[in-house]
Parts: C-alpha cells; sequence; structure tokens
C-alpha cells in the first residue's frame, strides 16, 4: 500500500512537471514588454516565451537531459537562441540551468549535439555543489548568455588568463527563482572575474527585466543601495564554493571587485566574436559541439527532422530515484580575514 502511494505521488510529480512545462503554461506568465526605467519602454525582438524544454532520460541519472525547442522543433540552446533580445536596447537572453536555492549543477553540455542541459559529472557521480553556511545551493538564478564563448586559445588582457571555454556565465538576481531550462530577458549591471584553475570565468551579474526592482538597478553600484550586502555575499559565495570538495579558495581578478555595465557590455561583445569565430569553425573549438538549427555562419546545421532524431536517440522521460539528504549537508566554511 505504502508503495503504491509513493509511486502514485511520483506519476503526479511528474504530470505536474510536464503542465509546468507546457506552452500554454508558460505563455501565461510571460510578458513581452517591460519598463527599464520611468522613461523608458524596452521591447524584446520575439516573444519571450517561444521556446519550451523537452526533457529525455530519468531525472537524477546520467542520463537526464533537458532539450529547448522553439515553434518548429528542437534547437541548441547554446548556439540557436540569440545573444540579444534587443540588440539596440542591450536586453539579453539568458539560459537558467541552475534555479536559485537549488545544488545539482546542471550545465548546457557543450559536447553534445543541440547541447542539452545535463548535470555535470565528477568521478561518475552526479555533482552537487556544497552547501556553504548560511547559504543553501545557489545565492542566485544562475546561467548562461547563449552565443557567447569564452576563448581557451585567448588570453584576456584584462585578466591575463585565457578563456575557460564556455559560454558566459550569469548570475540573475531578482526575486523570481527562476525554472530550470527557462529562458529570461535580463539587463546587465556588471561583471566579477573569477579565475578558475588559471582561466577566466566571468560573471556577469544581471537582473531580469521584468523584476519588480530592474527599473532601480542600472549599474553595479545601484545592488548596494538596493540589496544591502548582496554583491559581497555572491564573491564570498564563489570564493569558498570550491573548498567543501577539497579545494582551495576560488581567486579573483581586480581583488574581487566588481566592475561596472560598460564594462560588462564590452566583455559580452567580446565573447560573441569568439563564438561566431568558432560557431564557423575558424578556430580550434575546443570540443565544442556546434550541431545547431538556424547559427548564422554554422557549418553544422542539420534540419528540423535531424534535429528531431538527435533528441529521440536520448530515452523517453521516466520517474528518477530520490536524491540522497546528504546533498543538503551544510558546510561551515570560513575564509581567515
Ligand atoms: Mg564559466
Amino acid at each position: 500500500m505504502a508503495d503504491e502511494k509513493k509511486m502514485l505521488s511520483s506519476r503526479l510529480t511528474l504530470i505536474a512537471r510536464h503542465l509546468s512545462r507546457s506552452p500554454a503554461a508558460l505563455i501565461s506568465t510571460r510578458k513581452c514588454q517591460f519598463s527599464v526605467n520611468q522613461n523608458q519602454k524596452l521591447t524584446v525582438n520575439h516573444r519571450g516565451n517561444m521556446y519550451r524544454t523537452e526533457e529525455r532520460g530519468a531525472p537524477n541519472t546520467l542520463e537526464h537531459r533537458i532539450f529547448f525547442r522553439n515553434e518548429f522543433g528542437p534547437i541548441s540552446p547554446f548556439h540557436d537562441i540569440p545573444l540579444f533580445a534587443n540588440h539596440e536596447q542591450k536586453v539579453f537572453n539568458m539560459v537558467v540551468e541552475v534555479p536559485r536555492w537549488t545544488n545539482a549543477k546542471m550545465e548546457i553540455c557543450k559536447e553534445e549535439p543541440l547541447n542539452p542541459i545535463k548535470q555535470d559529472v565528477k568521478k561518475g557521480k552526479l555533482r552537487f555543489v556544497a552547501n556553504c553556511f548560511p547559504h543553501h545551493g545557489y545565492i542566485w538564478n544562475y546561467g548562461a548568455l547563449p552565443q557567447t564563448w569564452e576563448n581557451p586559445n585567448f588570453v584576456d588582457e584584462r585578466t591575463g588568463c585565457k578563456g575557460d571555454n564556455d559560454p558566459i556565465d550569469v548570475c540573475e538576481i531578482g526575486h523570481r527563482v527562476a525554472k530550470r531550462g527557462d529562458v529570461i530577458q535580463v539587463k546587465v549591471l556588471g561583471t566579477i572575474a573569477l579565475i578558475d584553475e588559471g582561466e577566466t570565468d566571468w560573471k556577469v551579474i544581471a537582473i531580469d527585466v521584468n523584476d519588480p526592482l530592474a527599473s532601480q538597478l542600472n549599474n553595479i553600484e545601484d545592488i548596494e543601495k538596493h540589496m544591502p550586502g548582496f554583491m559581497n555575499a555572491t564573491v564570498e559565495w564563489f570564493r569558498i564554493y570550491k573548498i567543501p570538495d577539497g579545494k582551495p579558495p576560488n581567486e579573483f581578478a581586480f581583488l574581487g571587485d566588481a566592475k561596472p555595465r560598460e564594462f560588462a557590455l564590452e566583455v559580452i561583445e567580446e565573447t560573441h566574436e569568439h563564438w561566431k569565430k568558432m560557431v564557423a569553425g575558424q578556430v580550434d573549438c575546443h570540443g565544442v559541439n556546434s550541431t545547431c538549427v538556424s547559427a548564422e555562419g554554422a557549418p553544422c546545421k542539420v534540419s528540423i527532422s535531424e534535429a528531431q532524431e538527435i533528441v529521440k536517440k536520448c530515452p523517453e522521460l521516466s520517474d528518477g530515484p530520490i536524491i540522497e539528504n546528504e546533498v543538503d549537508k551544510w558546510h561551515y566554511t570560513h575564509l581567515l580575514k
């Protein structure tokens, strides 16, 4: 009897998850127009709700994948979602990989065709980021800017280090807890530069343009005014988050100081140019799979039906195991002042 109840409850969870991903559910929660400050109305060049996800395999297993689709079929979130939601007004699309307060290390898989989101694997096991007291999981919605690439062939003169071979990372600091696989439109406020094992790893700080605070946050210093302590917490989070895994504290360029919006915009535009060369096959791509359906200049484009075949090769969505409580453990990690 207990087993039947458990099965029924996990079925209901699956159905609820499926419904929450349906286009109708997405349409009801998104707007296309938003205000950035009192005088300016911004619009995006496409409907913000045009993307949805398709889960394959069983959650909490190595086979689990989250593919992206537009109204025509499967796409790559890395290469087919445009960087700019509005180029002129510098509104960016952001792909949410890790919703706030969760700690499963989900990321766009660079190596697989169509780059679905999957959970990072360490020593054969699914990777969860350690919770460093007082935090549980990530303290922002964390994700990537599509069509950007931190080029590992190139030394960034600002940091003196090569790129980390990933799309650029974003911390979205708005009040809403996003869903994994959401594509949200963000305003960039600044950036910090983590140096991860000798590689440049920009962390762009941004806010959802639909957030009630978005019109008041226009640059990096506005964050301290409206969200006191948040940037310090952010830098500390990145410094200590790998310590429980036996790694040293992370280093930052610029002593951990955050750089302003204009600086961040420059970094983003530059990584966008690096991505263009990579997707066009003009530079060593370091294992990035650039299979996509629409990116301009990409030689690895596939048709909609070929894209559908790629998705179908992964097993259908099914029940997965329950995650062990161990991943919720709090680690008391302190840095010497
Ligand atoms: Mg990165």
